[in-house]
This record gives structure tokens, sequence and C-alpha cells, in this order.
């Protein structure tokens, strides 16, 4: 187990069945940097045959996506209320 993996363990989800955050998938198609590979610090980006996928429910809600993304391919909220990262340890 990595160490993001382990401190992963230390945060708790309560996921709501829709997502905070909404991938533009043809801006992200035209995108040739996929920094969110990157800097996502939960992993929530991945490819599959070459294409960016992203699953919101391991979120921590740190807003880099939202900053960071070149195309701007991300609609971002806020979990509703009493949804979202819960961190245990601070
Ligand atoms: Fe990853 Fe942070 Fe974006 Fe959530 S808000 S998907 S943790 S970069």
């Amino acid at each position: 187990m990595s160490n993001r993996e382990e401190k992963l363990l230390l945060v708790r989800h309560l996921v709501h069945g829709d997502p905070h955050i909404v991938l533009d998938d043809a801006r992200c198609a035209v995108c040739t940097q996929r920094a969110c590979l990157y800097f996502c610090p939960a992993g929530c980006f991945t490819t599959e045959d070459n294409l960016v996928q992203f699953s919101y429910e391991g979120c921590l809600e740190c807003g880099t996506c939202r900053l960071a993304c070149p195309e701007e391919a991300l609609t971002w909220n806020n979990p509703l209320g009493g949804y979202g990262v819960t961190f245990r340890m601070g």
C-alpha cells in the first residue's frame, strides 16, 4: 500500500448519487496536457483506452482541478449539504 493510499484511509466519504464535479468529455478529448492525471491528490482521474476517466466518489474537495484544468473542462460544485468528504485526522 502506498503512502497516499494509507492517508486516504483517514478520510470518510458520504457519496451523493449526483456528481458534484462533471467533466466535459469534448474538452477532455482535445486536451494534450492531461495534468489532472498528476495533480489530483485523490487519484480521481485515470485513463482507459486513452480517454480520461473521472470518478467523483473519492474526491477530497481540494479544488485543484477547478483551477488547474487547462481546458476548463470541469463543472465544479460543492457536494450537497451533509455529503462529501470528512477528514477524521484534522
Ligand atoms: Fe481531485 Fe481535488 Fe479535483 Fe477532487 S477537487 S477531483 S480531490 S483535484
